[in-house]
């Protein structure tokens, strides 16, 4: 393993909100050239099992993961934790508490979007959920797709379900200093994930790094679906300001859906720690 490994270490099955097996991501991740995976559903580490079993059955390195829906600063921020113990405890238990809110948060989305004339869309939405403790915003963006409200996901986040639109439903996930100690107390590395993507200002960022970094967080996604060129080297800049390693991972949830596949991403600049090098140790 080295900066040029097609490490793949984001990305989501329907154990969360993305649309393919645990198994059929493994085999899509190897037939892609991917050499080392991680799954990371949304505040679940339901798929772990299944997603080491398939990993070794087709020969691929494999590290555990997830991905933490946090609050800070009045928005939401994604915490991804790799090479975790998934049975420890503590993790196991916050996980679960922050999935806790899920159901009343969709039924709450499903009355807002009532009130604009769109029925049924809690049962419409469920439908698309595997998981019944995960039903997210993804599988509401599905269901407004199938009944023609929009034309594709990406037109349902523009006009319903985002900040001031329709089916919109403030919701308090976990707090920072929580996602990050039940990673690291599980023998886990803590990323903060595609940061270009969040709506902060650049105060508010700088403290959502300063406060990362204290509370013990390790990385950054440098390389991911949701960033640009440019973002590819703010984010380099901040691993040497904040002494963080670097992460890549696609967030890939959908042949359908998802602009980047598994594996298809440029790699590491040559300038910066990969994350997997701290790593070494919990890569099955
Ligand atoms: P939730 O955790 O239920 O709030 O759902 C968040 C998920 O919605 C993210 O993980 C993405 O999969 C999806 N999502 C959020 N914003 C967008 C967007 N603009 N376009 C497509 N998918 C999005
Ligand atoms: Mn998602
Ligand atoms: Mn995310
Ligand atoms: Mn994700």
């Amino acid at each position: 393993m080295n900066i040029l490994t097609n490490a793949d270490l984001h990305c989501h099955s329907v154990v969360s909100d993305g649309t393919l097996t645990p198994e059929a991501l493994a085999q899509r991740a190897k037939d892609n050239g991917v050499e080392l995976w991680a799954l990371t559903d949304h505040d679940e580490i339901g798929g772990q099992q299944r997603a080491m079993a398939a990993a070794r059955a087709v020969g691929l390195p494999y590290l555990t993961g997830a991905e933490i829906s946090v609050t800070f600063a009045g928005t939401t921020v994604h915490i991804v934790g790799l090479g975790m113990d998934p049975e420890h405890p503590a993790l196991v238990a916050g996980l679960r508490a922050t999935r806790g809110g899920r159901e009343q948060r969709a039924r709450d989305m499903a009355a807002d979007l009532a009130r604009v004339g769109i029925q049924g869309a809690y049962e419409g939405a469920v439908k698309y959920a595997d998981n019944p403790e995960l039903v997210s915003r993804t599988h509401f963006a599905r269901f407004l797709v199938e009944t023609g409200v929009c034309r594709d996901t990406s037109e349902v986040f523009r006009r319903y379900i985002t900040e001031g639109k329709p089916g919109f439903v403030p919701h308090r996930w976990a707090s920072l200093s929580d996602a990050v100690h039940w990673i690291t107390g599980a023998g886990g590395v803590a990323i903060i994930a595609h940061p270009g993507r969040y709506k902060l200002t650049a105060n508010e960022e700088y403290a959502l790094f300063t406060e990362f970094k204290a509370h013990g967080g390790q990385g950054v996604e440098v390389m991911t679906g949701a960033h640009g060129p440019a973002d590819y080297l703010k984010y380099t800049d901040y691993c040497r300001e904040f002494g963080l390693v670097a992460s890549r991972g696609s967030d890939f949830h959908s042949p359908e859906e998802s602009h980047t596949d598994l594996g298809k991403l440029p790699y590491l600049p040559g300038n910066v720690t990969p994350v997997w090098e701290l790593l070494a140790s919990r890569i099955h």
